[in-house]
C-alpha cells in the first residue's frame, strides 16, 4: 500500500487555488511584498485567524523565530532556554543574536519542554524561554507563561508543526473557546516550508499582540527600514522579507488548513483507537494535537527494530526523530564565527537525559498526512500490533 507523502502531489493539497493565486500575481507585474497586497493581506489572515494584533510575513520559519529572538532583544552573551527535541531552525536564531542556548530537558510522554526543568536553569542571564509545540501537541505554555512572568521573561512559541494545535481550557472544564497554540508567547512563530500542514515551499509568520515587539521584527525584517519614513535606516535588520508569489499560494493553502486538520484528526484518533491496550506502547494524548508527526513512545527501548519492521510494510516511519539531539550536535565543538568561539566560550550544553533516551530509545514518529484512508491505518495498526504483541488474537487487527 502507497502511503501519500508530502513530497508528492497526491500527499499535497496543491491545486487550481494555488495555480490561479499565482497567476493573479504574476500578472500583475509585481512580486515583491514591499509594493504588492498579497502578504500584507495574508497577514491580516493569520493575525484574526489567531485573535492577535499582528502578523509579519517573511522568508522561512527559521526567519522567524530569528526576528523572534530580534525582538526578546538579548544583550550578546544572554541566554534563552530551549529544548534539544526541536528543528535545527530554533536554535540557529539565538546563535545569529550572539546569544547562548541552554537545553533544558523534556517530559517523556511527548518530548515537550518540561517546565520544572526550565525553572532550574532560569539564572541572571535568562532572557527568553523558546518552546516547541512539538509534532503538534501542545506545549504546556501556559506554566512557561507563568515562569517567564515571574522571572521577567520573554515567551517564544515555535508552532512550525502546530498549526491549529488547540491548547488547553485553563479553567480545567469544557471552555467553549478554542485558544490556539500561539496565543500564549510574546511572540510565536509560524512555518510554510514544505514538509508542514501548508506550504509554499519555504515562509515564515510570526504573531505578537505586542506593537513595540511588531515594530521590531518587521523593521529587521526589511533592513531596518521603516518604509513609511524615506530612505533612512532606524536598526539594524536583514532582508526576510516573503515574496508576493509565496504568499498568494500561502493565502490559497491557508483556506484549506481547518480541511487538512481535521482529516489529520480523524485518522489519528483511529490509530489510537486501534491501538488502545496495546503493551509496551505510550501513545500520544490526542487533546488539542494537529498531528504534523504521529509519535509513539516506547518505554521499554526498541523504537529502531519497530521503525525498521513498518518500513518494512511501507509505513513511513522513523526512529528518534532527530540522529541526536541538539544539544549533542557537532556544531557546538567548532567556531561560530568565523576561528572564534564568541559567544560560547567555555560552553558545555547541559545533559538532557529523557530527551537523550527518546531519540535513542524509546521514541518513534510516523509521518501523518490529510490523506490517509482507514486502510493506511489499519495497515499501521496490524504491523503495531504484530511487532508488540505477536500473539495477540485480536479479531479487529486481523490481515
Ligand atoms: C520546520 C521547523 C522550523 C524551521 O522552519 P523552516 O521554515 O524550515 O525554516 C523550526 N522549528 C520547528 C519545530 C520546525 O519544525
Amino acid at each position: 500500500m502507497k502511503f501519500p507523502s508530502m513530497a508528492e502531489p497526491e500527499g499535497r493539497t496543491l491545486g487550481d487555488e494555488e495555480v490561479a493565486a499565482l497567476e493573479r500575481v504574476i500578472r500583475s507585474g509585481m512580486l515583491n511584498s514591499v509594493w504588492g497586497t498579497e502578504a500584507r493581506a495574508l497577514e491580516r489572515e493569520i493575525a484574526e485567524l489567531h485573535g492577535v494584533r499582528h502578523a509579519i510575513a517573511c522568508s522561512s520559519g527559521t526567519a522567524a523565530l530569528h526576528l523572534a529572538v530580534v525582538a526578546a532583544a538579548p544583550d550578546p552573551g544572554d541566554e534563552i532556554i530551549t529544548t534539544p527535541i526541536t528543528d535545527f531552525g530554533t536554535v540557529a536564531p539565538i546563535l545569529a543574536q550572539n546569544a547562548v542556548p541552554v537545553f533544558a530537558d523534556v517530559d517523556p510522554s511527548d518530548g515537550n519542554l518540561d517546565p520544572a526543568a526550565v525553572a532550574a536553569l532560569i539564572g541572571p542571564r535568562t532572557r527568553a524561554i523558546m518552546a516547541v509545540h512539538l509534532f503538534g501537541a501542545p506545549a504546556r505554555v501556559d506554566e512557561l507563561r507563568a515562569l517567564a512572568d515571574a522571572h521577567g521573561l520573554a515567551l517564544i512559541e515555535d508552532c512550525a508543526q502546530a498549526w491549529l494545535t488547540e491548547l488547553p481550557d485553563p479553567a480545567g472544564g469544557g471552555g467553549r473557546d478554542v485558544r490556539l497554540a500561539g496565543t500564549v508567547g510574546d511572540v510565536a512563530c509560524l512555518s510554510l516550508q514544505q514538509w508542514k500542514h501548508i506550504t509554499c515551499g519555504d515562509g515564515g509568520l510570526t504573531l505578537t499582540g505586542d506593537d513595540e515587539l511588531a515594530r521590531r521584527m518587521r523593521l529587521f525584517s526589511d533592513k531596518g527600514w521603516d518604509r513609511s519614513a524615506g530612505r533612512s535606516h532606524a536598526a539594524f535588520g536583514l532582508n526576510y522579507r516573503m515574496t508576493e508569489l509565496q504568499a498568494a499560494v500561502a493565502r490559497a493553502q491557508l483556506a484549506k488548513l481547518p480541511g487538512v486538520v481535521a482529516a489529520r484528526r480523524r485518522t489519528a484518533v483511529q490509530l489510537l483507537e486501534a491501538l488502545q491496550g496495546l503493551p509496551g506502547v505510550r501513545l500520544p494524548r490526542p487533546e488539542g494535537h494537529a498531528w504534523w508527526l504521529f509519535p509513539v513512545v516506547l518505554p521499554g527501548g526498541g523504537a529502531a527494530e519497530l521503525a525498521g519492521k513498518l518500513r518494512a510494510a511501507g509505513i513511513p516511519a522513523r526512529a528518534g526523530y532527530l540522529d541526536e539531539p541538539l544539544n549533542h550536535a557537532p556544531v557546538w565543538q567548532g567556531p561560530i564565527y568565523g576561528a572564534s568561539r564568541y559567544p560560547l566560550q567555555g560552553y558545555a550544553p547541559r545533559p538532557c537525559p529523557e530527551a537523550e533516551r527518546m531519540v535513542a530509545e524509546t521514541l518513534m514518529v510516523i509521518d501523518w498526512n490529510e490523506n490517509y484512508t482507514p486502510d493506511h491505518v489499519h495497515l499501521i495498526a496490524r504491523e503495531m500490533t504484530r511487532f508488540l504483541a505477536p500473539s495477540s488474537s485480536r479479531s479487529d487487527i486481523g490481515d
